[in-house]
């Protein structure tokens, strides 16, 4: 099967080609049409995968067809557990869209940023905002991401590379957060391994979730 059958936009499939990526991996196969129906996934899926693809695909895809809503926060967070994966999963994102040409806007935060950028960056609200679970706590702690508002906007959560998010001791800014979120957030949750504690964040975020073992 190729993107299109996997209900892919042609716009993010044109962006794909011009990167020489043209066949879904396994886990883009599997993962692609669950995330796009909505359902919350586990997927033990290791770098090299294509897991970033994965979630980026189906995210950018439900969020194309929310341009112009007014909100006041964004409609989607991918939480990673250090600063270099946040740029690189935002250089993902941009250049994706950079092929789209669509009207989405993308933004990271990271602790080490003064607060005027951070304030800068969550102007707007970007749509999809690429961060650490402590950076988005600190915004929260600071004022400038309102838990009210995360509640009414976020519809889409991603914790990528869970099993070092809870190594870099992320449990607690998760725990706090997960208190923001609403009941009908979709969650996706991507790990290298589903250790016991990897569960117990799975039990903790989401909701009746599909396991994906490749
Ligand atoms: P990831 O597992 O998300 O870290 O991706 C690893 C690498 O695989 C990245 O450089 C991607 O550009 C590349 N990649 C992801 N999906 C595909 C695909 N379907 N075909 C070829 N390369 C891919």
């Amino acid at each position: 099967v190729g993107f299109e059958e996997l209900g892919i936009d042609a716009r993010l499939i044109r962006a794909l080609k011009k990167k020489s990526i043209n066949k879904p991996s396994p886990i883009q196969r599997e993962g692609i049409p669950l995330i796009l129906e909505g359902k919350d996934v586990v997927a033990r899926a290791k770098t090299g995968s294509g897991k970033t693809y994965a979630y980026l695909l189906p995210m950018l895809q439900k969020l194309f067809s929310e341009i112009g809503l007014k909100k006041s926060a964004p409609s989607a967070f991918i939480l990673v557990p250090t600063r270099e994966l946040c740029q690189q999963v935002y250089s993902v994102a941009l250049s994706l869209l950079e092929f789209c040409r669509v009207q989405l806007k993308v933004a990271q935060v990271t602790t080490d940023m003064p607060m005027p950028d951070m304030s800068a960056a969550l102007a707007g609200p970007p749509d999809l905002l690429v961060s650490t679970p402590a950076c988005i706590s600190t915004c929260i702690s600071k004022g400038v991401l309102a838990k009210a508002a995360i509640q009414e906007s976020l519809s889409m959560l991603v914790l990528d590379e869970a099993d070092l998010l809870l190594d870099y001791g992320y449990k607690e800014d998760l725990e706090g957060l997960k208190n923001h979120i609403s009941r009908r957030c979709q969650c996706l949750l991507m790990s290298a391994t589903l250790s016991p504690d990897v569960e117990i964040l799975k039990k903790l975020v989401l909701h009746n979730p599909v396991t994906l073992t490749l």
